[in-house]
């Protein structure tokens, strides 16, 4: 019987994008494997291109109606992915709809696909010091007996330039068997030593904690805990125990740089056969950790969000830690959701998940209430203290009595306070780079689009645009609300702090980190640890800063302009702000000083900071709920983003057109779904392209995008060398 094989062509183009049927040549029955990389003629030319087995199938079940070709050769003699990944690759291409390439290149590293080979090197190994079959053995002697010793550590040119070993001595040892070339593979990980970190005797919330996980016959978990409660000690327990299994684990952290802490405690429990995977390795570094996994020689993987696509054996255990951070959804094809894979991968290995923060999404502690994840709740601190108090500062007030600064009075007299006792202090500033809202600084006023609940854009046209239908008003010169002509847009950078800063503590060390001081390697460990080592008073920073950071000596934080997090042009700037204040709160008041957190803002009574300074989570999430579902975003509806990128304007707008015209009938037989634009991006130039968008919201299922997707597929294939097309399913923003 022939046997033929599906192939996916390792190529970007669109019309491509579905598998091949070859034929497999007699000579490679035995040999061709699925998740093999193959080489095959293609095209008119019969071009050889190399593809990807998908599948192997029987004459009967295939239909080949016209000429098939034959695989012409094997590119990589073992299978580099198995059954398994292919079912995770095709539910990556449903769900995010994504072109089969995008779905292999996750599961494969660059290196392979590259024709990368372990890096290895030729040692010299001691076999004998028989020095019997050699004329004169004396000149020998010295020499075999420190190979005696160094058995293998060096290379042939290493022994002669370094060591200053006669070259013709060597060869003839060599030659005579008493040394042997051996090689040896290289592995490029970091092997660094990191300090001990000793188990310890768990509190009796995280042993209550423990028992329920063991106990419980879910494998989807949330795991709430306020800053501080020890979340970490219960993953290194959870870890424990799975490779006590001989099971491995996946450790999942928000962004890998920005966690060091997390990494230094993982390492330090579990010793130097924790694999490390994030985007800052090397293409090699990569490779090599890839390799190591798939050999199984790491059974523990801390890793950035693509560490979940690791060819892991005996999955045993998925843990995301900061499970709300928005990093774990991808901005690139496929734009997967982290914790959707992990579900995936949870079903078909029937491994555990834990998802762990102190503030969870609304659609993830939804489904925890709705029994989909059983809630582990851990409450109170470690050390049993209280969180710092919060005090919101009506920022309208210091404007009334005559302070344009960008501190508050009262932030003022703290940071005095602090700086003399030699204490330290964060400053916080959420900056969003290109968007800016426009409010009234004399009542609060914020421009908003009624239809959405979002913040209006503004633009320097003077128009306010809304960026998720589109609707534009014209920037008013005075605040509709209390006639003040202080209406304008906001918008304050860390530089700008900074200026100030200096300028009112002459005194203060001062460090800045965002994204312009943190660009060189090793610069936001070199920034972090000048702060640690209290070589600095205030450290002035942006989101990046929020994030996992244990300060001892920080008894402030100021977060200076809550109002740039409210008003980002988002449905979930409540939520983020929810997040951010509560993180960033985490900060202050870590050692044993009684620390302290500034709130500054123009709308002192928005919920998501009422519910914050009161640590009120629950208050929160019910508040929030209701506005979800009155708007019909997330948790109930979805949200699909269509983007079209071109060089050329008036193709692009006219395509957008176009296709949301060809959409809309599919559109309109749905019940409580709405088609918003097209119009541009926020963003609506980047380089030398334009960008527009469309987007469609509201209750519909994963079908329905199908149908959507293979529309645009149609429709993009004339103009395709023209127009780039991408769908995102509930996308982190609309920029
Ligand atoms: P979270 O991740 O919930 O914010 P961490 O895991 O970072 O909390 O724990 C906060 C601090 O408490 C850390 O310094 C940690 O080493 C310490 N810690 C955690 N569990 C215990 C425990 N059972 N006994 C003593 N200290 C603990
Ligand atoms: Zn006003
Ligand atoms: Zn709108």
């Amino acid at each position: 019987m022939n046997l033929y094989a599906e192939i996916i062509l390792n190529s970007e183009a669109l019309e491509i994008d579905r598998p091949f049927t070859y034929k497999i040549p007699v000579e490679l029955e035995e040999k061709v494997q699925v998740g093999q990389i193959v080489k095959v003629p293609f095209g008119m030319g019969n071009k050889t291109s190399e593809g990807f087995v998908l599948s192997i199938k029987g004459e009967n079940e295939v239909n080949i109606s016209f000429k098939v070709k034959k695989i012409s050769a094997i590119i990589t003699d073992e299978p580099i992915i198995d059954e398994d990944d292919i079912k995770l690759i095709n539910f990556l291409r449903e769900k995010y709809l994504c072109k089969y390439i995008d779905a292999f290149r996750l599961l494969i590293p660059v290196g392979i696909m590259k024709g990368a080979k372990s890096k290895s090197k030729k040692v010299i190994v001691f076999k004998s010091d028989d020095l019997s079959c050699i004329k004169k053995p004396e000149g020998y002697i010295e020499i075999i007996n420190f190979l005696k010793e160094n058995s293998g550590k060096y290379t042939k040119s290493e022994l002669i330039n370094v060591n200053s070993i006669s070259q013709y001595k060597l060869n003839k040892l060599i030659e005579k068997g008493l040394l042997v070339v051996e090689e040896e593979t290289v592995f490029r990980y970091n092997n660094r030593t990191y300090n001990i970190d000793y188990e310890k005797e768990l509190t009796f919330e995280q042993k209550h904690v423990l028992d329920e996980y063991n106990n419980s016959g879910n494998n989807l978990f949330l795991l709430k805990g306020v800053t501080g409660s020890g979340k970490t000690e219960v993953y290194m327990r959870m870890v424990e125990e799975v490779l006590e299994k001989n099971q491995s684990a996946i450790v999942l952290v928000p962004e890998i740089s920005l966690t060091p802490q997390m990494i230094e405690r993982f390492k330090g429990r579990f010793g130097r056969d924790v694999a490390l995977f994030h985007s800052k390795l090397s293409d090699g570094e990569r490779f090599d950790e890839w390799f190591r996994i798939k050999e199984g020689k790491a059974k523990l993987v801390v890793g950035a969000r693509s560490a979940i696509f690791l060819p892991v054996k005996n999955l045993g255990l998925i843990i995301i830690d900061e499970e709300h951070e928005n990093t774990y959804k991808s901005d690139q094809n496929p734009k997967y959701q982290t914790k959707e894979v992990a579900e995936f991968l949870s079903e078909q290995k029937g491994c555990r998940v834990v998802l762990g923060s102190a503030t969870p999404t609304i659609e993830t502690y939804y489904r925890a209430l709705t029994g989909d994840l059983k809630l582990l709740e851990l409450n109170s601190r470690v050390d049993g203290k209280a969180m710092p108090p919060m005090k919101v500062i009506d920022m309208r007030n210091e404007l009334r009595s005559g302070n344009i600064s960008l501190f508050s009075r009262e932030l003022f007299r703290d940071m005095q306070e602090k700086l003399s006792k030699g204490e330290q202090i964060i400053l916080f500033l959420n900056r969003r780079g290109f968007s800016t809202f426009v409010s009234c600084r004399s009542c609060g006023y914020v421009f908003k689009c009624e239809e959405c609940d979002i913040s209006m854009t503004y633009h320097r046209s003077g128009l306010l645009v809304c960026h998720y239908c589109g609707k534009t008003k014209r920037a008013p010169q005075k605040c509709p609300k209390c006639d003040s002509k202080y209406v304008k847009f906001f918008g304050a950078g860390t530089e700008r702090v900074e200026e100030e800063v200096k300028k009112y503590f002459k005194d203060a060390r001062v460090l800045r980190m965002d994204v312009d001081t943190t660009r060189g390697k090793d610069s936001y460990e070199k920034i972090y640890n000048t702060f640690k080592e209290g070589k600095a008073d205030i450290l002035i920073g942006t989101q990046m800063i929020s994030k996992g950071l244990d300060f001892k000596n920080v008894t402030l934080v100021g977060i200076l302009a809550a109002d740039m997090s409210i008003n980002i042009p988002d449905y979930r700037a409540a939520e983020r702000t929810f997040q951010i204040i509560t993180q960033v709160a985490g900060r202050a008041g870590r050692g044993e000083k009684q620390g302290k957190v500034v709130i500054q803002t123009y709308t002192p009574e928005h919920y998501s900071l009422e519910y914050a300074v009161n640590y009120d989570y629950e208050g929160f999430y019910e508040k929030e709920f209701t506005v979800r579902a009155l708007m019909k975003y997330p948790p109930f509806g979805n949200i699909l983003l269509i983007n079209g990128i071109s060089k050329k304007e008036d193709l692009l707008k006219n395509f957008m057109h176009k296709i949301s015209n060809v959409i809309k009938p599919l559109v309109e037989k749905e019940v409580e779904v709405d088609i918003l634009g097209p119009i541009p991006c926020l963003v609506a130039k980047v380089k030398e392209n334009y960008r527009w968008q469309i987007v469609i919201k509201g209750e519909f299922e994963s079908e329905f995008a199908k149908k959507i997707k293979e529309l645009l597929y149609d429709e993009n294939k004339n103009v395709y060398n023209d127009i780039r097309i991408s769908m995102d399913i509930n996308p982190n923003n609309l920029f």
